[in-house]
């Protein structure tokens, strides 16, 4: 049995869905670039802060040996010596080294190249010609602060763009300095935001699902409502008109087999009501809808077409196939056993049954035949199947 909501509202229901879901990702993406930008941002800010606390600790090292020599424990050359070999060690991350330079410009300690140890680079110039080390001096002279330029990274020599922290230490008349290259920042904030990018991706993808299959269940329930009629759990007329298409087409492929329609009607219905209430009225409604559900096999419908009016729907190899189905409902109907406060009452019902006419009639006017027949039966005096 088919089941499905019109596949135009379907197609809007998805097509919705779809463009929620495209919506959802150009928010993700916009809140990626955001974030992007504003991470780079604070990550270079928190380099910077850790590069200049790391010069801060270097300044500290050397007036550490400093102070040593000042009380006389070591020499002075040997303070020296000494807080030159403690930095030269002290290299952390990928690529950060402390350096120093004397206020000559000479270079008094840079752990990957040691052959520059001695030489003077007052004179010298970074790839794009400028005046690094008078740069450094004049910085760190007047406070302390940062100098932008271009310098090989360790056991490189290709110059990459880098800033250092560079502070005087007057006591030696010493410049020291340590940087960060700013395309290992960049690399940092790749390698971060791929990461949150996937987790947004993964979340973005489970979030989608999740939609998928929430959508799913509420078409499955508003397919249930439309469907189904609350009281009886009948098919309703509008699943009917929903499914005629297919009930023909199903015709024409079996056409050696009789299309049938029978339609009932609770005689008297409305003294049920009358007598004992409405919520009785409802209960033999549920009751002769069971009655009737029993009675189909697959492909079968039942529906209820109106107040205490059913249509069965179905497929027979002959007359008396159908007539016996008809029968078989009425006279298990009249059956049937009520009771309101201790009263016991009964319930019969008139059928109108119509054959297909294929080719010379529509769905509509079988049903209205089978309405007509069941109508000739009330007039005969109830509780019959007309045909
Ligand atoms: P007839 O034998 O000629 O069919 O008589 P009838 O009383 O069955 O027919 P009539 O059309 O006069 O009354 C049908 C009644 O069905 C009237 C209406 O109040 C009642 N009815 C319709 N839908 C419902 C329902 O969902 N629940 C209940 N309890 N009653 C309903
Ligand atoms: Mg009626
Ligand atoms: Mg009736």
């Amino acid at each position: 049995m088919k089941k499905n909501l019109p596949s135009l509202t379907r197609l809007r229901i998805h097509n919705r869905l779809i463009g929620l879901s495209v919506l959802m990702g150009a928010g993700i993406l916009v809140f990626l670039l955001f974030f992007y930008h504003s991470f780079s941002g604070s990550l270079q800010r928190e380099k910077n802060t850790q590069t200049q606390y790391l010069s801060e600790v270097g300044v500290k090292v050397l007036q550490h040996f400093q102070q040593l020599a000042a009380s006389g424990e070591i020499s002075d050359q040997d303070a020296r010596r000494l807080a030159i070999g403690a930095l030269r060690q002290a290299t952390y991350g990928d690529n950060g080294y402390f350096w120093i330079v004397d206020s000559a410009g000479t270079m008094l300690m840079q752990p990957y190249t040691p052959e520059q140890v001695g030489r003077d680079f007052s004179a010298w110039t970074d790839s794009h010609g400028k005046h690094i080390v008078r740069e450094f001096i004049a910085t760190a002279k007047s406070g302390g602060g940062w100098v932008s330029y271009y310098w090989p990274k360790p056991h490189g020599q290709e110059p990459f763009a880098k800033v250092s922290y560079v502070l005087y230490f007057p006591p030696w008349d010493w410049v020291l300095g340590t940087g960060v290259y700013l395309d290992d920042t960049r690399a940092n904030v790749h390698q971060t935001m791929f990461q949150a990018s996937g987790i947004l991706l993964a979340l973005f993808a489970g979030f989608v699902v999740a939609m998928v299959l929430i959508g799913h269940y509420f078409l499955r329930q508003l397919e249930g409502i439309a469907i189904r009629d609350a009281l009886t759990n009948l098919h309703t007329l509008r699943f009917l008109r929903e499914v005629t298409p297919s009930i023909l087409s199903k015709q024409q492929r079996d056409s050696h087999r009789l299309l049938a329609a029978i339609f009932i009607d609770i005689d008297h219905f409305k003294r049920v009501n009358d007598n004992y209430g409405h919520a009785s009225g409802d209960q033999v409604l549920v009751r002769i809808a069971e009655l009737m559900m029993s009675m189909t096999r697959a492909g079968d419908f039942c529906v209820r077409f109106g107040g205490e009016e059913f249509v069965f729907i179905g497929f027979f190899d002959d007359q008396a196939a159908i007539l016996q189905v008809a029968e078989r409902i009425r006279t298990e109907a009249a059956k049937l056993r009520f009771t309101h406060r201790k009263t016991e009452y009964q319930v019969t019902l008139s059928a109108g049954v119509a054959v297909y006419r294929p080719g010379q009639e529509s769905f509509d006017e079988l049903l209205q035949r089978a309405d007509q027949k069941m109508y000739e039966a009330k007039q005969a005096g109830r509780n019959r199947v007309v045909i």
